[in-house]
């Protein structure tokens, strides 16, 4: 999903794993294994639309490698969405498991739609048509949705009654991201942004930077970024520029005010697909810039919280000299040339499939409380998911350090040769 129609993430994911293969010096067969997702379902899902005629549309569930556990990952409603995204993505989702030490493989899904003109009916039937497709090739055992970019717990319960009413019974461990109280967890909303800030926080410590001297800007004001935001203010950082999508206009907004944001005041202004109003937001103080402005604040973070494809060769040089930590929230934000640069600037990275990874290490935690039943006070899972994370970041930060390796190679070369690991002790290659 990209508004750049040349940008292919799929050729991005892989020419990334290329590099850590030669490094690793992988044997053909695992690069083969691990370049090529190992099944991928391309369907359609006619529903009848609120007008009475039918309209059909197109929907994807790649698995990536599941030597290490069922495939996981989310699915995306996106008009621009694409096979190659999926696969990417889906790549992407195997080496996070990994990085994240959980036993889980990589999935990715996703419909070429677009929710904010559909109705909840129409989006209800999207959903039980995705899961009625692929009921026989998902499940708690084999692979595991979860909700991405424009899909919500309502979207996940309704795939969990799909698939139930289809299998015969309760399988609550099917799907993650459920509504509290529906086999939901707790923190479930929070894991991902605040996983990222958990990272941030290590970095901080090992850079030897105090929280609260520090100023970041954020792209987009979505979950990731607002949950990042929240931990990252009550470490006492100050958040001064964010920029998030206009539907109206089809445009993309920065929102900047050099005092640091009010995050609960933003949020009241923000529609529910993390658009902010503008008209509220000048109003109150805000300074409204082209959404592009946000990489060139002077700040001492960036943390790209929206789309892939942000930080590209075309505008890495307007990020200040200032900045010393990027911390990806989204997937993919960073193009392998701007990430050049950025290894050359000496900024400290932290990659998106270690930093976002509280999302899926949450999820981990929902399917083990659905398989006990018994479910964790949210202290409880966000304590836990602090621990995985932390433990997650010194790994990497540790062998980065000793192999003086850039922190998303370092990253790589973990996740690679754990999967590597696996597919090998099962005598698939
Ligand atoms: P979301 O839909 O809640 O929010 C996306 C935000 O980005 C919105 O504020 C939107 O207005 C903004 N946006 C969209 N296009 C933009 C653009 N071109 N410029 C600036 N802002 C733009 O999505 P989310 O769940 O917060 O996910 C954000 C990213 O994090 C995605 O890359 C997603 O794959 C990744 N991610 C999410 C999770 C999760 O648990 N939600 C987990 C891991 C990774």
């Amino acid at each position: 999903m990209t508004a750049n129609a040349s940008f292919n993430p799929f050729e991005m994911a892989r020419s990334q794993f290329d590099k850590i293969a030669d490094m690793l010096d992988l044997d053909q067969a695992t690069r083969d294994i691990l370049r090529t997702p190992q099944r991928e379902y391309h369907f359609t899902i006619p529903v009848r639309m609120d007008d009475g005629q039918v309209r059909v549309f197109k929907g994807f569930r790649v698995q990536h490698n599941d030597a290490r556990g069922p495939a996981k990952g989310g699915i995306r409603f996106h008009p621009q969405e694409t096979v190659d995204t999926v696969r990417a993505l889906s790549m992407w989702m195997t080496w996070k498991c990994a990085v994240a030490d959980i036993p889980l493989g990589g999935g990715k899904g996703g419909v070429i739609c677009d929710p904010h003109n559909l109705s909840a009916r129409e989006q209800e039937a999207i959903c039980r048509g995705w899961v009625r497709q692929l009921a026989r090739n998902i499940g708690p055992v084999a692979d595991v949705p979860a909700p991405d970019v424009m899909t919500n717990p309502q979207h996940m319960l309704w795939m969990l009654d799909e698939y139930e009413t289809i299998a015969g019974g309760h399988y609550p461990g099917m799907i993650t991201g459920k509504p509290v109280g529906m086999g939901g967890s707790l923190g479930r909303t929070e894991a991902t942004g605040y996983g990222v800030v958990f990272c941030l926080r290590e970095a901080l410590k090992e850079l030897g930077i105090d929280p609260t001297a520090t100023t970041a800007s954020v792209q987009g004001f979505g979950n990731v970024a607002q949950f990042a935001i929240d931990l990252y203010q009550q470490l006492g950082g100050k958040v001064v520029c964010v920029s998030s999508w206009d539907q109206g206009e089809q445009t993309t907004y920065a929102f900047a005010r050099e005092e640091g944001i009010d995050l609960e005041q933003l949020r009241g202004m923000t529609d529910r697909f993390g658009g902010i109003d503008k008209a509220q937001a000048a109003a109150a103080g805000y300074q409204v810039l082209p959404g592009d402005q946000w990489i060139e604040r002077e700040v001492d973070i960036l943390i790209p919280a929206a789309l892939e494809h942000q930080i590209t060769a075309d505008n890495v040089q307007r990020i200040s000299d200032r900045v010393k930590i990027i911390a990806e929230g989204a997937n993919g934000p960073t193009t392998p040339e701007a990430d050049k640069v950025i290894a050359e600037r000496g900024i400290f990275l932290i990659p998106d499939f270690l930093a976002n990874a509280g999302g899926v290490t949450c999820s981990y935690f929902e399917q083990v409380q659905c398989n006990m039943n018994y479910f964790w006070d949210k202290e409880d899972v966000l304590s836990r998911l602090d621990q995985k994370m932390t433990a997650a970041y010194h790994s990497i930060s540790e062998l980065a350090a000793k192999r003086k390796l850039y922190m998303r190679d370092a990253a790589y070369v973990v996740a690679i040769d754990r999967v590597a690991g696996a597919c090998r002790d099962r005598g698939w290659v």
